[in-house]
């Protein structure tokens, strides 16, 4: 396999792709001239629009839904030590503020051949990293949580300072999330299933795929620890798809549990007074469309059959 052939239409910094995905990329996505942020194709979005709705039909019956913003409060991620664990990831929503005379002073710096930007001022949002984080602090808010926990299906356009090189690696992507909110043994009941279920979600749609072990990127020398702690704990598990290459596959959907982490940052706690625990299952949509056009092809009437009545596509 050819790994490093440019790409015909190539704005963004694609030379590292594999051949296989050129089609791909030049067919489904519009460079916007910043790696990993495209414009989607219609045919990409009823991709993402029919994952979605197959992920729907497995909603947990009791699931309460939230659809959030692509922007949260900045103290919610400072409070739950984001700084400490992902700072590298952080992506902030800075403005330019004060008077109408400052602001236009600002702004003419750019006609002017001068730099605007160094007059922004960093507002009280960031951009979310990841679809869960805002549930956690509503769960809290409603006081004691109910003996049953919570389950909630939430969703959101995540953004992430990630080096982009690579197709499967956007800047900004849409997750989708099955949240749970318990007992440690609410948790387990709740992930191991999932584990089997997400399998049965991607034979449906024709995925070749692993279940492997796996860590978040945590951050720096103390985050090397920790990711090794998680890995040992077998605290997130990756659905991991061969996308760029067998070799090193991409991880599509992931099984996380999170222990005490969320509710002791938040005061989740039930009638008996114990700290409760949170997991997910995520799924990275843009990942799992991209999945699909590298397995099926780019033109999904070609695909076969049975995937295409599981996506009623
Ligand atoms: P990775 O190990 O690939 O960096 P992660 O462990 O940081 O991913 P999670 O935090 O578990 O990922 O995010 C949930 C899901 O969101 C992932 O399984 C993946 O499908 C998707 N995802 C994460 N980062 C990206 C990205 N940069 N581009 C596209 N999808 C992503
Ligand atoms: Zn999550």
């Amino acid at each position: 396999m050819n790994i490093a052939t440019p790409i015909a239409h190539g704005c963004c910094d694609h030379r590292f792709e594999p051949e296989h995905l050129h089609p791909i990329v030049s067919k489904l996505f519009m460079p916007s001239g910043v790696d990993g942020v495209y414009g989607r194709t219609g045919a990409y979005e009823s991709v993402i629009e029919a994952l979605a709705a197959l992920i729907s039909r497995h909603r947990p019956e009791s699931a309460e839904v939230f659809r959030f913003a692509p922007v949260m409060p900045r103290a919610s991620l400072e409070k739950q030590g984001y700084l400490q664990s992902f700072p590298n990831l952080i992506g902030a929503v800075s403005t330019l503020m004060g008077t109408d005379r400052e602001i236009s002073k600002s702004a003419a710096k750019h006609e002017a051949g001068g730099d605007w930007t160094e007059d922004l001022k960093p507002s009280d949002l960031v951009l979310a990293p990841a679809a869960c984080y805002p549930i956690y602090p509503i769960a809290a808010e409603r006081g004691v949580v109910p003996d049953q926990g919570y389950i909630f299906d939430v969703a959101a356009d995540c953004f992430r300072h990630e080096p982009s090189r690579h197709v499967d690696r956007f800047q900004t992507f849409r997750m989708r999330e099955y949240v749970r909110i318990g007992t440690p043994a609410q948790i387990q009941a709740f992930r191991e299933p999932w584990i089997a279920r997400a399998q049965g979600i991607a034979d449906v749609i024709g995925l070749t795929y692993t279940v492997d072990v796996a860590n978040d990127p945590f951050f720096g020398r103390v985050g090397a620890m920790m990711a090794n702690q998680q890995r040992e704990d077998a605290l997130k598990f990756e659905l991991l798809v061969p996308v760029r290459s067998a070799e090193s596959p991409t991880a599509c959907m992931s099984f996380n549990y999170h222990k005490e982490h969320f509710g002791e940052v938040w005061g989740l706690h039930n009638a008996a007074g114990d700290v409760l625990h949170t997991g997910c299952v995520a799924f990275g949509m843009d990942r799992l469309a991209v999945a699909l056009f590298v397995t099926h092809g780019v033109t999904i009437s070609d695909w076969p059959a049975s995937v295409r009545a599981a996506l009623n596509l």
